[in-house]
């Protein structure tokens, strides 16, 4: 048994619907630029798909409510349908999540060249539902995301310019991808800004709040 200098961090996790057992997080990989029209929308004349990341404790769950981030202005939502890989290394589960998003801090290192790590992948960045196993939701399923009752997002699930199946063998040209490893599949057009204390309800036909 292996003597820790302190005691390691707690493994972050999602429930799992119908079950006790959680699903353990790796890491998060997260495409950007997944739906034509929000690539439209933050100015790219088409939609050209590619991966960033987050760290596994970027995770929120279970319903909490993340803690607003410092050091923004412009806090942004981006609703997404996760993708859970589990122990055969494929995908065995979906959520519906929120890629939160530091729009200043990205604009201005897109501007400058540098990394989007301060954008994308800062504390309690990924609020994700509840996991539901299985096949994947029907691809004609509505993906929307409303603010204080307030719709903002909404587009569908096959709207993605990769689906979720060429996600994961572009990812495998990329990492190893693992069992516990989620992946944010890109958001559709509507992103916005976020308050403090607004309520934020992701949804996706089929899955768990
Ligand atoms: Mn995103």
């Amino acid at each position: 048994m292996t003597d820790w200098l302190f005691p390691p961090a707690p493994t972050a996790s999602l429930p799992i619907s119908g079950r006790g057992d959680r699903f353990p997080v790796r890491r998060i990989l997260c495409v950007g630029q997944n739906y034509a029209a929000h690539a439209r929308e933050m100015g790219n004349a088409r939609a050209d798909p590619f991966f960033f990341t987050k760290p596994a404790d970027a995770v929120v769950a279970d319903g909490t409510d993340p803690v607003f981030p410092t050091a923004t202005a412009n806090l942004h939502h981006e609703v997404e349908l996760v993708c859970a890989v589990g122990a055969e290394g494929t995908i065995v589960g979906w959520a519906v999540g929120c890629d939160l998003t530091r729009r200043d801090l990205q604009a201005a290192a897109k501007e400058k060249g540098r990394p989007w790590d301060a954008a994308k992948g800062f504390d309690q960045s990924a609020p994700c539902g509840v996991l539901t196993l299985g096949v994947l939701p029907d691809p004609a399923a509505v993906i929307a995301l409303a603010v204080n009752g307030e719709m903002r997002q909404s587009g569908r699930l096959d709207d993605m310019v990769w689906n979720p199946d060429e996600i994961l063998a572009k990812a495998r040209e990329l990492w190893a991808v693992l069992p516990g490893d989620l992946i944010f599949t890109g958001t559709p057009e509507g992103v916005g800004p976020l308050e403090p204390g607004d309520r934020v309800k992701a949804t996706i036909g089929g899955l768990q709040p």
